[in-house]
């Protein structure tokens, strides 16, 4: 079988781009963000950085309301993907995480679901039907943007759970490209994997910038330069919810931050 053509890069301006203004979140009486307002470039990564438990996680699930299935923030300000507020009544959280994927810190296959139906399975999670032969297509074309083609191409029947922890990170990766969504969440998606797997992981990020606009979670100050175009540092403290300190070109950021916590924190300092 011959690898698909690649598909061609979207031109600038079929990308859509993820914005929120103003965005504060609260569990209860907590508050953990405090007017978060930051853009995050069509077509580009964006890193978001800073301690546990400064809001991050709770960040990105806001931004494609799967805090809605799992968690109860309430919350305040604006979220906005390709311009259009992504909380807009009507709006339907299933069409929203659709076009914004999620990937978490745990590779989370279906262990005992053959590779091609892990794949198939983001289609019919969010209620897309296609013919066999698409199908198989889509499978395929999913496969080779995560960079996992190659690897399962002769097994693809095989059961994902019998995959390596970064063969697995990579499978759902697939499964999310499968649907064809705009923005691609990361949450501390190599937390879970060694040296190796995380470079493949890296060099799957780096092969989809410009094709979708990628939001990453990352602890790791170096895969933060090497991946990410934008970055944002978030911080809390004892008594102040998580905000954003710094945001800025990731070059800039880490080389020549403007806010001394900051430059404390990029370089490994708390
Ligand atoms: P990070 O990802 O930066 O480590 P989180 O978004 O996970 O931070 O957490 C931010 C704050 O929100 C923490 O104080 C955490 O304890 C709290 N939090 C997170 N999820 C929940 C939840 N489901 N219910 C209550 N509090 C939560
Ligand atoms: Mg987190």
């Amino acid at each position: 079988m011959e690898l698909p053509a690649a598909t061609p890069a979207p031109a600038p301006g079929e990308l859509s781009g993820l914005e929120t203004r103003g965005v504060s979140a609260w569990f209860g009486t907590h508050k953990v963000l405090e007017r978060v307002s930051l853009t995050m470039q069509a077509g580009q990564v964006t890193a978001l950085i800073g301690p546990s438990g400064c809001g991050k996680s709770t960040y990105l699930r806001i931004l494609n309301r799967m805090h809605e299935m799992t968690g109860t923030a309430a919350l305040a300000g604006q979220v906005l993907l390709d311009g259009e507020d992504v909380y807009a009544p009507g709006r339907r959280p299933s069409d929203v995480r659709r076009r914004i994927g999620m990937v978490f810190q745990r590779p989370n296959p279906f262990p005992s679901m053959s590779i091609q139906d892990n794949v198939a399975s983001g289609l019919k999670l969010a209620g897309i039907k296609v013919g066999r032969e698409e199908r198989a297509h889509l499978v395929e074309s999913s496969l080779v943007r995560a960079g996992l083609w190659n690897e399962v191409r002769n097994r693809l029947r095989t059961p994902g759970g019998a995959l390596s922890g970064g063969q697995q990170q990579r499978l759902c990766i697939a499964r999310s490209l499968a649907v064809s969504p705009d923005v691609l969440l990361m949450d501390e998606p190599c937390s879970a994997l060694d040296p190796t797997s995380t470079r493949r992981v890296e060099e799957t990020i780096a092969e989809l910038r410009g094709r979708l606009t990628i939001v990453i979670v990352t602890h790791n100050m170096q895969q933060a330069q090497r991946v990410s175009q934008s970055c944002a540092f978030f911080l809390a403290t004892h008594d102040t919810p998580g905000r954003i300190v710094e945001t800025g070109d990731t070059a800039q950021l880490f080389g020549d931050p403007v806010d001394p916590r900051t430059a404390d924190y990029v370089n490994g300092r708390f």
